[in-house]
């Protein structure tokens, strides 16, 4: 079987190219031929399928061993589709700490259509099991959480959901195929937003969806078809070139991210550092060593009491204030300001959000100049 390592770079070419083109070329058609009234044809309409897109729908179903590969013009559009499974009066338990973006969707769009939606913490498999109603049909999580880098566990939710008959849907865009391949830990349906690590290189918005078995693939062609929110096929190159170095970058972002939470732990001015293999004892720890090859390069960290945030991140010169994450640039953001700004202060601290809370998505930089920036704005607060 073909390593990952090489599917990344080599994964999924189409056999119309008869050029010798070594890269899927552009193909700006927004419709095709048919050589006569009747015939079958491949492709039609791009809404439906194009050549270039095609191609890096089949490497990510090829990293991820799925059925089929979707890929949709962000990753609220792919999890719009992903949730569009689902019709009035169905139930689904969702993640309580999943992406602001989901919560929104959740909650403004998709609660006032009719499908019910319970928050639970999806560490506590108990609370989980107690959640379950005959109506649910779907347990929807992310593998490592934001910004407190919490872990839960594809393989128990997968076993919980499964005795209930509802389906797992996993949101794995901070740990990425490379590092976890939740369809084999008995997920579903995964999907990314691969405006993050799977492009990699903050230039495009897209979405991925991968399906498990062929009944899901159906449907959810059937969705993206009909939803219409599709990946460009100018988008679609760029994330099939960022695919391509998938690995390279997040070996360097973890071994960065390692050496960075090696300095903020000298620190006297940070409280505490968030990330799933910082403490040995952790479950985050736990379930990362057992499902993942690495924790990925995302790492959050507080301030001590009292400590200004804000006079911290605008003293940074290398690192960019920023959201979003998974890029080649190091970015940094303050959630209680940015990220998580329009969920009401005290639930904010319920959730263990704090004011001096600071995310960093580590970069690709070299780790000595990163740490120099930090160390600069350090001692300007
Ligand atoms: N899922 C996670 C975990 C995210 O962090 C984000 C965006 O930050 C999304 C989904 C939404 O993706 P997009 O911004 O590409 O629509």
């Amino acid at each position: 079987m073909t390593k990952f390592n090489t599917l990344l770079v080599r994964g999924g070419k189409p056999d119309d190219n008869h050029t010798g083109a070594v890269n899927v070329p552009i193909y700006n058609s927004s419709t095709y031929r048919y050589p006569k009234l009747g015939s079958d044809v491949r492709w039609d309409y791009e809404r439906s399928g194009n050549p270039t897109r095609d191609n890096v729908e089949n490497v990510c179903a090829e990293l991820e061993n799925g059925d089929r590969g979707f890929a949709f013009s962000s990753g609220m559009a792919a999890i719009h589709a992903a949730l569009s499974l689902f019709k009035p009066g169905d139930h689904i338990i969702i993640g309580d700490n999943i992406y602001g973006g989901t919560f929104r969707l959740v909650n403004d769009f998709l609660k006032p259509r009719g499908i019910k939606f319970s928050e639970v913490d999806t560490q506590n498999i108990q609370a989980l099991e107690e959640a379950f109603t005959p109506e649910t049909k779907a347990v929807y999580f992310e593998t490592v959480t934001n910004p407190l880098l919490k872990v839960s566990s594809v393989k128990q939710i997968s076993k919980v959901a499964h005795e209930h008959d509802a389906m797992v849907i996993v949101d794995n865009t901070f740990l990425t195929p490379y590092l976890q391949k939740p369809l084999d830990l008995g997920a579903d349906l995964v999907l990314h937003s691969a405006t993050k690590y799977l492009g990699g290189h903050s230039d495009m918005t897209a979405g991925i969806i991968v399906t498990k078995t062929k009944e899901l693939s159906d449907k959810v062609y059937t969705l993206q078809n009909s939803i219409g929110a599709i990946l460009a096929p100018q988008e679609a190159n760029l994330l099939r070139r960022g695919i391509q170095t998938l690995n390279l970058r997040m070996d360097r972002h973890i071994a960065n991210a390692k050496k960075i939470i090696k300095y903020l732990e000298r620190s006297d001015k940070v409280g505490r550092v968030y990330y799933p293999t910082v403490d040995k004892n952790s479950i985050d720890y736990a379930i990362i060593k057992d499902e993942a090859r690495g924790a990925g390069g995302v790492l959050s960290f507080e301030l001590k009491d009292g400590l200004d945030a804000a006079k911290f991140v605008n003293s940074l010169q290398l690192i960019i204030l920023a959201v979003s994450l998974g890029a080649a640039e190091s970015l940094v953001e303050v959630p209680a300001f940015m990220s998580h700004f329009e969920i009401p202060k005290p639930d904010r601290l319920a959730m263990g959000i704090k004011d001096e809370l600071i995310r960093l998505s580590v970069g690709l930089e070299d780790a000595d100049d990163l740490i120099a920036d930090l160390d600069q704005a350090f001692k300007k607060i």
